[in-house]
Order: C-alpha cells, then structure tokens, then sequence
C-alpha cells in the first residue's frame, strides 16, 4: 500500500529540523532509516502531513570515544554499530545486539536512534541502554538535555523525547575491568524482533562478588524495563551456579508481562527466565 501523500523536508542543521518540528507541530514525523516508520506510514498507522528527513543534517552519525564514554550519534546505522571497533574493543555486547537485529538490509538502513526513539516493544537497544546504564542526549529550541536510560521509554512506542526535540546521542559508559555483558533473544522467526530478549551487564570485584549488575528485557511487555529481581539476585553475591540461576529465575518480577501473538503471559514470562539465565551465565564468563 502507498503512504497518504505529505510534504518532505530536508533540514540542512539540527537547528533546522527542530524549529520546523516547532512549527509543524503533530503533524510532522523526523525520518531517520525510514524502516519503522515507512512501514506504518504504508500501513496508514501514521499519516504525517510533514516527514522531515534527518539524512542529510550533518553531525549526527558516528561513533567516538570520549574519555571514559563511547558516544554514538543517532543516525549512526546499525551496521555501523555491528561493525564499529570502538564498540566491539570497549563494549562489545552493543555491536553484538545490532548483529543480531533485522536482516542486512535493515541494519544498512536502521539507526540506533530511529530504534531508540521508536521504542517498539520488541526492540533490542532498548533492552541494552537500559543493562548498560546509557545516557540519550536529546535536543529541542532550548538546548541539550540528557536522560538516563532507566527515565527515556515511557511507555508503549513512548520515550521522553517531545514532540519539537531530536534525539541526538547516545553515550554509553565504557565498563571498568572485571566487567562482562551479554545480550540473549529469542528472535521472531520472521523479522527477528524480539520475542523476548535480555542483556546482563555484570561487574566483578577482585574478590569474585557481583559489584554491578545491570539487567535489561524487551519484549516481555509495552516497553523495555530493568529486571531488578535479577539485579537484586545478583549484586553482592559470588556469581556461581545456584546463584546465577535464584537471580534468573526472577526475570519476569515486577515485569508487565503481556500476552500478545508471539505468547501467553506463562510463555514470555518462563522465556524471560531462560533468556537471563543465558544472558548472564555468558556476561559471568565474560566478566572473569
Ligand atoms: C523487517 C524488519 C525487521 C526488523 N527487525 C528488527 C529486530 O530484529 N530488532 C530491532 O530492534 N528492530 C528491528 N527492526 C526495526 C529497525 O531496527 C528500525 O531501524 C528501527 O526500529 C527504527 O529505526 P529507523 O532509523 O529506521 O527509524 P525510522 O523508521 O525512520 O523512525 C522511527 C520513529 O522514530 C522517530 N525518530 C527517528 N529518529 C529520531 C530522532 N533522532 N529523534 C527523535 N525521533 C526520531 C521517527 O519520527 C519515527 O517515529 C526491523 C524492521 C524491519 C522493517
């Protein structure tokens, strides 16, 4: 099906792009890779009147250390996020998780932004900024603000971005030694998405005991969330077997399970569940 006809913009700054977004208001949607957002727009699930097209503002792709930060623009692709030996030498798991999204032709397209801003529920960044403790820089008419992963999805496809701001960092910590991280989905067959996924971001001290643990699941429920059962399992503790498997085994507390086409609640509930305990066996590993 063809998209209901609207105007197309190509801002040549951010500054640009924000101030059409003030001026255009809800009847406008930033295009970054198009691959969410062409889809719903063919299926009529969006009708913007305006679509301003983020590829041809300068200063938003790429990916740059900063001290003790990886900083990663948001139409940075997901290819170029699987590739990035920054990324693969200083947090490997986040090059990993973009391996694994789509197919080639969406990680060529897809941007980190495009997936962070969108939140769908079955995203994996999502559940990768929220393991690893991650920081969105989003800009509007007044300036940059930053917010933590944990405060950014708010809900179904909702984030704390506004409707005239842009999202246009992401800064990821760089793990201190002794850490390790893992991200585990069961992908939909079809388009990959995530039935369920989890990254576990661990760091261990020089006695073995868990000093961090940083949880992360997407598509258990309408957004991305920290698994703070697992956290909680986890911190403090000498990560061997038992323990590893008590902390997983509350993968699915105080998560908003919901039942849906992939599965009843029992089903992603009991996949939250498995996916910790393989997402965190391998980040333990990872971590020695
Ligand atoms: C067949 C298929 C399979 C897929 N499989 C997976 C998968 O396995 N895992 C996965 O995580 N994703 C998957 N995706 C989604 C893919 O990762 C998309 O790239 C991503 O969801 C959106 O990124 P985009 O750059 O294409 O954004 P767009 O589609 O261009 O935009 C998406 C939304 O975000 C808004 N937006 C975009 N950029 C910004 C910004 N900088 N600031 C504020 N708002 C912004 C847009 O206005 C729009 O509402 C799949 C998509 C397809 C089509």
């Amino acid at each position: 099906m063809y998209p209901a006809s609207f105007d197309y913009h190509t801002p040549g700054s951010v500054q640009e792009a924000i101030s059409l977004l003030g001026k255009l208001k809800d009847d406008a949607k930033l295009l970054a890779g198009g691959h969410s957002l062409i889809p719903m727009m063919k299926l009529r699930l969006a009708q913007p009147k305006h679509v301003i097209d983020l590829r041809k503002v300068p200063g938003l792709t790429g990916i740059k250390e900063e001290g003790s930060v990886v900083v990663i623009g948001t139409m940075t692709t997901h290819w170029q996020v699987e590739s990035s030996k920054a990324l693969q030498a200083k947090i490997p798991v986040v090059s990993e998780a973009a391996a694994l999204i789509g197919d080639p032709q969406v990680r060529n397209l897809g941007t980190i932004g495009g997936s962070l801003a969108h939140a769908d529920p079955a995203a994996d960044m999502p559940a990768v900024m929220l393991a690893l403790g991650a920081e969105l820089v989003i800009e509007g008419a007044k300036g940059r603000r930053t917010v933590k992963a944990d405060d950014f999805f708010k809900g179904l496809m909702t984030t704390a971005v506004g409707p005239d701001e842009i999202l246009v960092e992401i800064r990821i910590p760089v793990p201190p030694a002794g850490s390790g991280a893992s991200y585990q989905k069961f992908p939909h067959p079809a388009s990959r998405f995530a039935v369920v996924g989890v990254c576990a971001a661990l760091t261990v001290d020089a006695k073995g005991a868990c000093a961090k643990a940083g949880v992360g699941v997407t598509g258990a429920g309408t957004k991305a969330v920290r698994a703070r059962g697992v956290e909680a399992g986890l911190a403090g503790k000498t990560l061997d077997q038992p323990t590893i498997e008590a902390a997983a085994a509350k993968a699915a507390d105080g998560v908003d399970v919901q039942a849906d086409l992939q599965g009843s609640v029992e089903y992603k509930s009991h996949l939250c569940r498995v996916f910790a305990k393989r997402a965190v066996t391998e980040a333990v590993k990872r971590a020695s």
